[in-house]
């Protein structure tokens, strides 16, 4: 369930029930984009957080996976580990050339 609220705001206006909560408390703040292209807006809502008291804090951020390379990250149109974008294949070459690089490269059955 989303509702349109600006992540300052939302740690605003949860951090003071986290001094009334002393059996647990947590507070979410979930992002839509890539944090790691933009750390400082990263670090800033985390700052936020420490300022205003909130006691246990989480940043939601999303996290894609290809099936075929093993790549972990935001995915833009392009996966940047084995550039193919979603739905297209990898010729076997590839795939055994990114296995040697990458160690989590996922095996298919019938392929040894
Ligand atoms: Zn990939």
């Amino acid at each position: 369930m989303y509702y349109p609220i600006n992540a300052y705001r939302k740690i605003q206006l949860e951090a003071p029930y986290h001094a009334l909560t002393n059996a647990g408390h947590i507070s979410y703040v979930e992002l839509d984009g890539d944090t790691a292209k933009n750390v400082d807006a990263f670090e800033s809502i985390i700052r936020c957080m420490k300022e205003a008291g909130i006691g246990y804090g989480s940043v939601n951020h999303p996290v894609d996976r290809d099936p075929i390379c093993g790549y972990t990250g935001v995915i833009d149109d392009v996966c940047p580990r084995c550039g193919r974008h979603e739905g297209e294949g990898i010729s076997m070459e590839k795939l055994d050339e990114l296995r040697k690089r990458y160690p989590g490269v996922p095996h298919f059955a019938g392929k040894t």
